[in-house]
């Protein structure tokens, strides 16, 4: 960490990854999210689909993965409601949701824009990219530098 941002921001409280190509191996997903496409990685070797994203296949090791496109709507199979004990800088309640994307995929993301109680089992959800803090990073000679960032997570479709 550069002393110049010592005490200017939280990053240990930060739960979003740096997401450029210099910092993250799979920068690819978060320019595809970018893009409004949630996407993860399926390997050529074996046929692995694997979330979150990889850059090794964890059944056959091979690192000959391809990006493909996840479907950006599903059906919500649990939710979860936190009121208490939520990290900072989230509102409360903090809603999760264990979501099927159309049989492909079943993850555990965070639901937005809908009140507590409000989310039941079996309805549909889709996905919704939002801007995150930048984060300051070091540049080319000590430079500071924002960098942008985006996360998914779902609302009531
Ligand atoms: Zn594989």
């Amino acid at each position: 960490m550069n002393s110049h941002l010592e005490g200017k921001y939280a990053v240990t409280m930060d739960m979003y990854p740096l997401q450029s190509k210099e910092f993250n191996r799979i920068y690819p997903f978060y320019d595809n999210l970018r893009e409004g496409r949630l996407t993860t990685t399926r390997c050529h070797q074996c046929g692995k689909q694997a979330f979150p994203p990889r850059v090794i296949c964890p059944e056959c090791l091979s690192e000959n993965l391809e990006w493909v496109n996840m479907p950006a709507k599903g059906k919500v199979l649990v939710v979860t409601e936190e009121e208490v004990g939520v990290p900072l800088g989230f509102e409360t309640p903090l809603i999760h949701a264990l979501i099927d994307l159309g049989g492909q995929l079943t993850l555990f993301a965070r639901v937005i824009n809908c009140t507590q109680g409000e989310l039941r089992e079996g309805e549909e959800v889709k996905l919704v990219v939002f801007p995150v803090d930048p984060l300051p990073v070091e540049g080319k000679k000590g430079a500071i530098i924002l960098q942008e960032r985006v996360f998914f997570a779902f609302e009531k479709a």
